[in-house]
């Protein structure tokens, strides 16, 4: 019996050869009808025998083509309309724009094996792409997803590509960027005035050519420049630090191969998964013990067991690195926190005085997309920088959050827009300190807002003050939601796994505007969302210079100690941190704290790493986030069984129920151990001991069967896997991030998840 159905389909569907797949599966289940893309989705009207109909269902839901992503997929009985063939139908542009944009992705192997054909037309040509892979959320300016809303607008195919574009059958129907050398987007390399030397092909050994002799090429990619360099040169790699004016953060490198990271890093089978992934992220890889010769440059990733890996993303990338056969640097395109350039011309100007060469080339990027980073965590995804790959693809909050804005935090900030339950987070954008950042956050709001079409009715943002993500939202004047920072974490982290029910929030990070005056960080919230209370917190202690103890963490160890002997230094002279100044600096310091002159109080967990890292002697200044705790996370041993250190908890709040977790005696044990000369290593296990330790007594106290870990200093790999297996050892649930960074790069989302649960 003939029947028809209609199906409405959400979610991420163009663009990745969804409809050619209906149509192939439409002929062979001898079925008549169409399908469409809508400013929504994708509609499809089908009829035919029960049977077939019913397979046909059946498959759509189970079976659907990589990278479809189905955010509602609803089947209705119908009318027999008496369609007399199955055909894909022209895009219908309605007026709300909620189909969904899929991130870039990187080259299919299809696309790879043409591109080193000699006999296909597309040989060694850079953009070679089709509806697999290729870019997507970088070059598209309007919904919905067709060329003439692209950036290769500009470029009108050929015969050769324009029927590969109108055949159902073909694996480049409908691929937006589909492109060939004779009528596709071209490279060029221009000096570092901007002059062109070398065009198309010929671009390609020259620049290979530079890199070997250790120049530093500014290479346009998928969502934004590079900065490449010879792996292997070590004085390439201090080149490109001291232009760059990067000290001591490491810098991403890309292999030509998996086989080449093998032979470099321990890889697991999780991380050359993601690796090889259609997100191509850096991955946060072990280094090998005994690396193959020759030795990738020291100052690649100085003093760090990790090296960050990523394989290439784009065929203009597979060509350079086959050609290269070697590791190579590619770190960000831009200054210290700026976001990474895209442009041409504006890359000729910021990059001035770094690259000596560009390989530009003129399909435009309407927005930056930096690379992501990940790193393998209890043997799952952890993402740590949420980019390209990943962004703009939605998360169901379960929840109302239509019309709010949430704009994230200050530091690694993203936005984030809701959509009836889905919540659109943005690429990673940077630290809103500087005109470029801010510049790319309102682009970044506008951008999305317009894409979507969606207008603002309510403003989510952090509660400090003077954060220009603070400032933005106020400009809106009403219906303005604060929300406090490890509030904001904690939800976060609820957000993407679904908890609604009240749960324990260890919330640990560098700092946060506390409602109290003083600096939040080492903080355990008890929150269903809607609402937190502080259950406990580190004991405050001051940051004598306020931002200036943040870069020399020898600072902080002095606010530490005088915890312990209220400025009288002369106790602890033998101490690295103590011998880090000169008696009249010493004496200021002393001063500052008794006269709470700038040296404000926090309670944060970021800073307790740093002040112990200055104490064992490892790290008193620092040139980038994180590096103190890093450098300590880094001592920590796994061999033999330690004790851990001793705190107590003491009530600070009978009424409110607060209590402050005393580190007093953690600093006491670190300084005997230090003073009988135990090595770091042994004394940074013990810390992390002590701090797996603290957040099992307290979820006893909280007695909250989930228990969320979130925050920066839960980028901590040992410190993650530690505590959700003695959390999971004594009953509890642990949660921890995946999907949403576990830093600041998380914060939309939980501000977000908190409007919403607000909302009612
Ligand atoms: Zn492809
Ligand atoms: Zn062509
Ligand atoms: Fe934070």
């Amino acid at each position: 019996m003939i029947k028809a159905k209609k199906c409405l389909i959400r979610g991420t569907v163009q663009g990745v050869g969804f409809r050619p797949w209906v149509y192939r599966l439409a002929l062979q289940y001898h079925l008549k009808g169409f399908v469409r893309n809508t400013s929504h989705g994708a509609t499809i009207e089908i009829e035919g025998e029960d049977r077939d109909l019913q397979d046909f269902v059946r498959l759509i839901r189970s079976e659907p083509p990589a990278h479809c992503h189905f955010t509602k997929c609803h089947f209705t009985n119908i009318a027999c309309q008496g369609f007399d063939q199955f055909l894909i139908l022209p895009s219908l542009d309605e007026n709300q724009h909620d189909a969904l944009i899929l991130p870039d992705i990187a080259s299919c192997p299809d696309c790879i094996k043409e591109t080193f054909d000699r006999n296909d037309r597309r040989y060694l040509y850079p953009f070679t792409n089709c509806t697999h892979c290729g870019p997507r959320y970088s070059i598209i300016k309007s919904l919905p997803y067709d060329r003439c809303n692209t950036s290769m607008d500009k470029f009108k195919m050929c015969k050769a590509c324009q029927k590969e574009y109108d055949d159902p059958l073909d694996r480049r129907f409908h691929a937006q960027p589909n492109a060939c050398p004779l009528c596709g987007p071209q490279i060029t390399l221009w000096d570092d005035q901007g002059n062109a030397i070398a065009s198309s092909r010929e671009s390609l050994p020259a620049t290979v050519d530079i890199i070997k002799r250790g120049g530093i090429v500014a290479i346009k990619g998928l969502g934004g420049f590079c900065l490449m360099a010879d792996a292997l040169n070590e004085d390439a790699v201090g080149l490109l630090r001291m232009r760059k004016a990067r000290p001591h953060k490491p810098l991403a490198l890309m292999m030509p191969s998996l086989e080449m990271t093998d032979q470099y890093c321990q890889l697991e089978p999780i991380e050359a998964e993601l690796l090889s992934s259609s997100q191509a992220p850096i991955v946060l890889l072990r280094k090998a013990p005994l690396s193959q010769t020759p030795k990738i440059a020291r100052q690649a990733a100085p003093d760090n067991p990790y090296l960050g890996c990523m394989l290439p993303s784009m065929p203009l990338l597979h060509i350079l690195l086959r050609m290269l056969n070697r590791p190579v640097v590619a770190t960000s395109g831009n200054l210290s926190e700026e976001p990474i350039c895209i442009d041409n011309a504006q890359a000729l100007k910021r990059l001035k005085g770094i690259a000596d060469f560009f390989l530009v080339h003129d399909r435009p990027i309407v927005r930056h997309v930096d690379d992501s980073i990940v790193q393998a965590v209890c043997n799952k995804t952890s993402i740590l920088r949420r980019a390209r790959g990943y962004a703009p693809l939605p998360f169901d909050i379960g929840k109302d959050c239509d019309g709010i804005l949430a704009t994230g935090a200050h530091q690694k900030n993203t936005v984030a827009l809701g959509l009836g339950s889905s919540v659109i987070m943005s690429q990673h954008i940077g630290t809103l300190d500087n005109e470029v950042s801010c510049q790319a956050f309102e682009g970044t709001i506008s951008s999305l807002k317009s894409i979507y079409d969606a207008p603002t009715t309510k403003v989510a943002c952090d509660s400090h003050p003077d954060y220009a993500s603070n400032r933005y939202a106020h400009a809106f004047k009403k219906n303005v939601l604060e929300v406090q920072h490890h509030h904001a974490h904690v939800a976060s982290c609820m957000a993407e796994h679904g908890l609604s029910q009240e749960v324990l929030g260890v919330c640990w990070d560098g700092t946060g505007y506390g409602p109290d005056g003083t600096i939040w960080g080492g903080e355990f919230l008890v929150t269903n969302g809607r609402k937190f209370s502080r259950i406990a917190h580190l004991k405050l202690f001051a940051l004598p210079g306020g931002e200036l103890a943040v870069r020399e963490p020898k600072r902080t160890a002095l606010g530490l100690l005088f915890g312990l002997c209220k400025g009288n230094w002369q106790d602890f002279k033998d101490l690295p941190s103590v011998k880090a100044f000169n008696p009249k600096e010493l004496l200021i310091i002393q001063q500052m704290i008794t006269q709470k002159i700038n040296s404000p109080l926090t309670s944060s967990m970021g800073r307790l790493f740093d002040g112990i890292a200055s104490l064992t002697g490892l790290c008193h200044h620092i040139s980038y986030e994180g590096q103190a705790a890093m450098a300590l996370e880094y001592q920590v041993i796994d061999k033999f069984k330690l004790d851990p250190y001793y705190y107590e908890i003491i009530p600070e709040d009978y009424k409110l129920k607060i209590q402050s977790i005393d580190w007093s005696g953690i600093v006491r044990g670190i300084i005997d151990d230090i003073r009988a000369g135990e090595n770091v290593g042994l004394i940074s296990t013990r810390f992390h001991l002590t701090l797996v330790g603290m957040i099992v007594d307290i979820a006893y106290q909280a007695n909250k069967p989930d228990v969320v870990l979130t925050g920066g200093c839960f980028q901590n790999k040992w410190l993650v896997e530690n505590a959700v297996k003695r959390l999971k050892e004594e009953g509890f649930k642990p949660h921890w991030h995946s999907q949403v960074p576990t830093n600041d790069g998380g914060i939309s989302l939980g501000q977000m998840f908190v409007a919403a649960k607000r909302r009612k």
